[in-house]
């Protein structure tokens, strides 16, 4: 993968299971605009910068630039063999009030990969293993040289 790679689509509904099955809410991204990207990456767990891009006229939604997840794969943990390959961004911040941003734009900048796709013997071990990767993201996103990328995403 050639990084950093920016990536861009509207927050669509998932099934929900984010929060309320892993307590990690993940803004699934439309995938259409992005299938070529998509085709490229392999599957599994990336890491960079996220900035939402709400419409003009939204009741306030938080635009700064947040350290971000992305999943990218067809979710072999929970997948039943019934549900396309998604892209799906968990933001590392709390959005004030359980905030949701459907709708919304959200652009992402892509800049390492953290670990190919694993189906887990269970929910909990990928429950875990989410959380790992989470800290892992926030710890490398901390170096000056990936910090200073976060900069790509408010230019535009
Ligand atoms: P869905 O299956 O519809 O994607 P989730 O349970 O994964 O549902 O929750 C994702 C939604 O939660 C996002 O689309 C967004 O509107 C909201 N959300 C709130 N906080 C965050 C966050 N920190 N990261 C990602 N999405 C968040
Ligand atoms: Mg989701």
């Amino acid at each position: 993968l050639r990084t950093p790679l920016a990536l861009r689509g509207k927050v669509v509904k998932g099934y929900g299971r984010g929060s309320r099955q892993m307590g990690t809410p993940t803004a699934n991204i439309e995938t259409g605009l992005v299938k070529r990207a998509l085709a490229s990456m392999q599957p599994g767990v990336y890491f960079g910068w996220a900035k939402l891009n709400p419409p003009h006229g939204w009741p306030t939604v938080d635009s700064d630039v947040h350290k971000m997840v992305l999943n990218v794969g067809s979710r072999p943990t929970v997948n039943k063999g019934d549900e396309a390959p998604s892209l799906e961004c968990h933001i590392l911040h709390h959005f004030e009030g359980g905030q949701e941003f459907y709708g919304s734009e959200l652009e992402v900048l892509v800049l390492g990969f953290l670990r190919p796709e694993i189906k887990f013997g269970s929910v909990d071990a990928l429950v875990s293993r989410i959380k790992a990767d989470i800290a892992t993201a926030r710890v490398q996103l901390d170096a000056p040289q990936l910090r200073a990328q976060a900069a790509v995403l408010l230019d535009k």
